[in-house]
């Protein structure tokens, strides 16, 4: 069979995250299952095969969305899939966390799993996994054949990095969030998690290159420098590139939303060119610049939202509160912010529980950046 370093050389470095998925005009809250057999098409006709989606994405409809795309209509020699066992959000019990892999396979339509992860390790969840017996379980679930390569996918401290490969040294591959913006943040060490797992010989699946989609829009000074470097090329392809250059890179998971981003991605990296040194000079000023912006940096994933007493959209006004910050363009701020809080609580209404910091994976200190955003309710 075979093993995780050999897809260093064979995969190609795009990998298809199922995470946001394009929602129906006529029913927002169902994905658009036409469209993304497009974009699956697309995706399979460039050579690329790696599909990234989890037991908690979009409430299964993503491996569903995953089956009737993908497996129903391709043989399935020809694709692999990553999913995730997910231990902590809506706090299931071991039994539950368990059957998860079952009702992934089911969903997906398939009678093994290429790579399983445990999902989204970091400090505040990560005695679970070990009180559940996790890390045992899915070396048992390859055992039987059901999974073909396990690993992690990981949102904590270096540190902690270190000591579950240590622990654990028989993990195939790592799951790490990094991206230009962020080698150096504090809040996500891209750099440090990096070296770590290249310290252990660990293949690397990048996650979140475009951070959320920031990247995708970067602030105006960023685009200015993109632009003037490459005008051709997208503000994606720079991120994606960035990371898909760096060594020990299993694939990039992009979460492509709709056809235009899946054929951008294809240009660039179905013939991929790394980054050559004026380009990665090009990505040295814009990490200069970022740093000086010193903009909020919440991905989006929306792990602190579901437990918030007061039902704060903290993404979307962390989101408005970066406009407001980066472009100083209060009336879009103010307009993205009245839809956040319409129907829902706003920055004043925070009773302080902390629930949600113990759920960001991005360490992000939101009691007190929300006192920040409420400049956005005058
Ligand atoms: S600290 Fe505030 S924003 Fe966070 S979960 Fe509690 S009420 Fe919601
Ligand atoms: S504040 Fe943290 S948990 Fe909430 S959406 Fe942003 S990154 Fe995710």
């Amino acid at each position: 069979m075979q093993n995780t370093n050999d897809f260093l050389k064979d995969m190609k470095k795009l990998g298809f995250g199922l995470m946001r998925l394009p929602k129906r005009a006529d029913d927002p809250a169902k994905i658009d299952i036409e469209q993304v057999c497009q974009m699956v098409d697309l995706f399979m006709d460039a050579g690329f095969t790696y599909f990234d989606t989890a037991y908690v994405y979009d409430g299964g409809a993503s491996e569903e969305a995953a089956r009737k795309a993908l497996v129903e209509r391709y043989p399935r020699d020809s694709y692999t899939i990553a999913t995730k066992l997910n231990a902590w959000l809506g706090k299931p019990d071991e039994a539950a966390a368990k059957q998860q892999l079952a009702t992934s396979m089911k969903r997906l339509g398939v009678d093994y799993v290429d790579f399983y992860l445990l999902h989204a390790l970091q400090l505040n969840n990560r005695s679970i996994y070990e009180d559940y017996d996790l890390w045992n379980f899915v070396r048992k679930q390859k055992e039987k054949g059901l999974v073909r390569h396990w690993g992690f996918s990981f949102h904590g401290t270096p540190e902690m990095l270190d000591q579950l490969l240590v622990e654990n040294p028989d993990a195939e591959f790592v799951q790490l969030q990094i991206n230009y913006a962020d080698m150096e943040n504090a809040n996500v060490a891209s750099r440090a998690c990096y070296e770590i797992a290249r310290k252990h010989g660990k293949p690397i699946v990048v996650m979140e290159p475009v951070k959320g989609g920031l990247l995708a829009n970067p602030p105006e000074k960023v685009a200015e420098v993109f632009t003037k470097a490459d005008p051709a090329a997208s503000f994606a392809s720079w991120a994606i590139r960035y990371v898909a250059s760096m060594d020990g890179i299993m694939t990039v998971l992009s979460g492509m939303s709709n056809l235009d981003q899946m054929k951008d991605n294809i240009s660039f990296m179905k013939d991929f060119h790394p980054l050559d040194a004026s380009e990665k000079e090009v990505i040295d000023q814009v990490q200069q610049i970022i740093r000086d912006l010193g903009a909020i940096p919440c991905t989006a994933c929306h792990y602190c939202t579901d437990g918030c007493p007061a039902k704060i959209r903290i993404p979307d006004i962390f989101r408005a509160f970066n406009i407001y910050k980066i472009y100083q363009d209060m009336a879009q701020a103010g307009r993205i912010y009245g839809m956040a809080t319409s129907q829902n609580g706003k920055p004043s209404d925070c009773i302080e529980c902390g629930q949600c910091e113990g759920a960001c994976p991005q360490h992000l200190p939101i009691i007190s950046l929300l006192k920040e955003a409420a400049v956005l309710e005058k």
